[in-house]
């Protein structure tokens, strides 16, 4: 399981994305900011998710 915390990902949010691969994440993170900050889909650029992919903890 591998998780990501919103909070280290920039956002006052204590939400934790949860996911069994990498892909997973970014899909499960995707929505989730996507429906809960507002997010469009352009915003989670290739330098976003590069960033969000050093902050995804193995658990
Ligand atoms: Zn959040």
């Amino acid at each position: 399981m591998k998780t990501l915390s919103c909070r280290e990902a920039g956002f006052d949010c204590d939400y934790v994305v949860k996911g069994e691969t990498e892909e997973e994440i970014f899909k499960n993170g995707a929505e989730h900011a996507t429906k809960d900050h507002g997010l469009k889909p352009e915003d989670i650029t290739p330098q976003f998710k590069e960033k969000l992919r050093g902050l995804i903890r193995n658990s």
